[in-house]
């Protein structure tokens, strides 16, 4: 069973290291232009390991909220190209470049979207950075490559990479465009299943499938939650058609400015109050604390 622990307390730095126990922090839980809570960005941590899940625009300055820095994270796993998760990997790449003694942090990416990462995103920023370099500068020049492998989950293809203790499954997710009708036709994004005891969303549309299979293996889940109906995100009014017994295991994140202020997104018609609590959820997810796993 998970328990919730406050952490920086006295302004100290959260430790990336725990006693053996999993825990999960979420440096952020906002959505991709919130204000309040800095998008949507995960330290996992066990034992002397750590992998920070996305990096977005905001995320070097959560990371600066709990006393960390993009040179003190060393593995990092971005999920997909939106800014929100993989903005802040520029000062990630150059910083530890650039920094004398910093040394190479590594990234768990799969070979496909290494690709389409660096030549469609990062490369604008770090391609050219060195005067006589000799060629143009690569992922792999910035960061230690660790590769997944293909494993399976009951009969379903997915990867997965183990970093010390960390088992991480890595899934395909629907996200955008908004058109998609499966994975196959979605632009790269995936959520990741902790030591098949977290399961984390990661951005998706609502796709029943996932919380149901999912919500037998985990004893946690944190999805994707925007307060609105359509676009590439699994809507509030969505989450609540799952049974009672998946809504019961799930903690809600990637919300929007007003998560809050249920009258601003309730309306009269919704069979739900906006309290995620009361509609049968374990709550929203709270902003730098660790979840710890015993
Ligand atoms: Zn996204």
């Amino acid at each position: 069973m998970y328990t919730v622990q406050e952490i920086c307390k006295n302004g100290e730095p959260v430790p990336l290291t725990t006693d053996g126990q999993l825990r999960v922090v979420f440096i952020g839980t906002g959505s991709a232009f919130a204000k309040r809570r800095r998008q949507s960005n995960i330290l996992i941590i066990q034992g002397k390991h750590h992998v920070l899940i996305d990096c977005g625009t905001q995320g070097p300055l959560a990371l600066n909220d709990i006393g960390l820095s993009v040179l003190k994270v060393r593995t990092y796993l971005p999920t997909h190209s939106h800014a929100d998760h993989i903005g802040g990997l520029e000062e990630v790449a150059l910083m530890n470049r650039y920094t004398p003694n910093a040394g190479k942090p590594q990234m768990i990416v799969l070979r496909d979207y290494q690709d389409s990462l660096w030549s469609k995103s990062l490369s604008g920023g770090a391609e050219f950075c060195e005067a006589n370099q000799g060629r143009p500068l690569q992922l792999a020049d910035f960061f230690e490559i660790l590769r997944p492998d293909t494993t399976q989950v009951e009969g379903r293809k997915f990867w997965s990479y183990k970093h010390g203790p960390l088992d991480i499954v890595i899934m395909r997710t629907r996200h955008f465009p908004d058109t998609a009708v499966s994975v196959d036709e979605s632009q790269w994004c995936c959520g990741i299943m902790v030591n098949r005891r977290v399961w984390i969303s990661g951005d998706t549309m609502f796709d029943r499938d996932y919380p149901l299979r999912f919500g037998t293996l985990a004893e946690v889940m944190f999805h994707d939650c925007q307060l609105f109906f359509g676009g590439v995100h699994a809507s509030y009014q969505e989450l609540m058609t799952l049974p009672d017994d998946v809504r019961a295991k799930m903690f809600l994140y990637h919300y929007g400015d007003n998560w809050d202020k249920p009258d601003t997104w309730v309306n009269d018609s919704d069979d739900f109050s906006g309290d995620p609590v009361k509609d049968g959820f374990l709550g929203w997810t709270r902003q730098q604390v660790a979840y710890d796993f015993p």
